[in-house]
């Protein structure tokens, strides 16, 4: 990370590490806000004697639990699972759930902060948290996610509600995951409530929530094309990572008549110099959902495979990295400048490092940040939630239309926010102000509390 020049971040910072030792995602997911919120509030008294940053930086709470399951040998196996309350100065704690072995503290608290930012954009009702446990489902037997799920939420359901907390999915947690953890909330409690989004369609689940993360990405990115009077047509797409969001992502930009040049897995990367078809993505998806991997392609329909897990460094006109954080570092930001890259779209939390956003920011490059972009999936999630309370459900298109408009509205704010005097727009600047406001403004309402 490159010097802080600005005395009064660098002070913010040096508490912030002060009091979150060993936590670097974390301390990169309030720099990367900090570095627009404190010259934003400089002149802003309230703001400063009241504390707002620094009480955004601390979760209202943490709750971190032992998970006890058996395998399907019989062990007994223990892993840490974890809920980060954040902040629920504008409606319940919203957020996702990530069962993977790199999780930690630090990790879900950059999320949870984040997502705070982020559920604020959406301009719906919704505050900001993340869970989760350093639980690897990768190889496990059907019985045992079960098991391991069913184990997580009987912690887990002292802590939630539909008005208090509502978990979602995320990395290593689909509809397979939360249908285990409904059920299990169902049972101990005896109740049928909305406690969870991303549920299955049957039982409270939303129409396009599992597509509207990758397909908000997009829309995100036809807003920024639009400005510069653009559009998808034809564009060369590099997109990362082949699970939920990458996968609904490329889906909708061949339907929008895009080129979709790449996928990845941790693995490697494969590339498709013409585009693929919608037939190589059913086949892709069918692969991944059956646990296999992105080398399979090669022979599965004759795409080229490199080992390397990134695809920046390939001819593009678009990038949408949908895999997982700091997935562009300096070189890759590098190469995609080198290469005529226009726009990237942020389909995963945080996938870009400070140096690399440091270099985009500093190129023509359209650069929308996470918050803004990948808002789609929790946006859906808080639509689940207004037709659980409603016990009604909406139709496709009625819940695409809404996803549009927070999208098209979420942009806008970037705009508003982040314009320069010559109509330059710094897309980061503008989601983290406008984002930053909203819960600003609650906090200051309610006094010091
Ligand atoms: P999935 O578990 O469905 O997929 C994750 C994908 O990323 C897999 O293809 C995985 O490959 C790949 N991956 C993981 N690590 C790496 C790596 N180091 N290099 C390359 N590929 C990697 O997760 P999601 O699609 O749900 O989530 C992806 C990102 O989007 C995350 O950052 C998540 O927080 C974010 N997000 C997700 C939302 C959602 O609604 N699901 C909402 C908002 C954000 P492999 O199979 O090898 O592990």
């Amino acid at each position: 990370m490159s010097e802080i020049k600005d005395k009064d971040l660098a002070a913010f910072m040096n508490g912030v590490k002060r009091r979150n030792p060993g936590e670097p995602e974390f301390h990169q997911a309030v720099h990367e806000v900090a570095m627009d919120i404190i010259p934003y509030i400089r002149d802003n008294e309230q703001v400063k004697k009241m504390r707002i940053l620094e009480r955004m930086t601390e979760p209202d709470r943490i709750i971190s639990f032992r998970v006890v399951w058996e395998d399907d040998k019989g062990n007994i196996r223990v892993n840490r699972g974890y809920r980060v309350q954040q902040n629920n100065a504008i409606g319940p704690y919203k957020g996702g759930i990530r069962f993977h072995p790199t999780v930690t503290q630090s990790v879900l608290k950059f999320l949870a902060f984040e997502q705070v930012f982020k559920n604020s954009l959406t301009g719906l009702p919704l505050g900001g948290g993340k869970g989760g446990a350093d639980f690897n489902p990768k190889g496990k037997s059907d019985s045992e996610i079960m098991r391991f799920c069913q184990a997580f939420m009987t912690e887990l359901s002292k802590y939630i509600g539909p008005n208090t907390d509502v978990p979602a999915g995320d990395i290593g947690v689909g509809a397979r995951e939360v249908g285990y953890m409904f059920g299990q909330y169902k049972r101990l409690t005896d109740r049928f409530e909305g406690i969870l989004t991303g549920k299955g369609i049957e039982f409270g689940g939303s129409a396009i929530r599992p597509e509207a993360t990758g397909y908000g990405v997009v829309y995100m990115m036809e807003c920024m094309l639009a400005t510069k009077g653009d559009s998808l047509k034809g564009k060369a797409c590099a997109v990362s990572g082949s699970g939920n969001v990458a996968s609904f992502c490329a889906e909708k930009l061949i339907e929008l008549g895009a080129k979709v040049v790449s996928l990845s897995d941790s693995g490697g990367t494969i590339y498709v110099k013409d585009g693929m078809t919608s037939d190589n993505l059913n086949w892709v998806m069918d692969l991944k959902a059956n646990g296999g991997r992105m080398s399979e392609c090669a022979t599965g329909f004759g795409a080229k495979y490199y080992a390397g897990n990134r695809p920046w460094a390939l001819p593009c006109d678009l990038a949408f990295p949908c895999a997982t954080q700091n997935e562009i570092e300096a070189a890759d930001a590098r190469a995609l400048v080198k290469n005529g890259c226009i726009a990237v779209s942020e389909g995963a939390n945080m996938p870009s490092d400070p140096d690399a956003i440091d270099i985009l920011r500093d190129s023509p490059v359209m650069h929308a940040p996470s918050k803004a972009a990948n808002a789609g999936g929790v946006a859906v999630s808080g639509l689940e939630m207004s037709q659980n309370s409603l016990r009604m459900s909406w139709t496709r298109e009625e819940v695409d239309t809404h996803l549009k408009k927070i999208i098209t509205n979420i942009h806008t704010q970037c705009v508003d926010k982040g314009k320069d005097k010559d109509g330059n727009v710094d897309y980061f600047k503008g989601a983290n102000i406008a984002g930053f406001d909203k819960v600003a403004n609650a906090m200051l309402a309610y006094g010091a509390i």
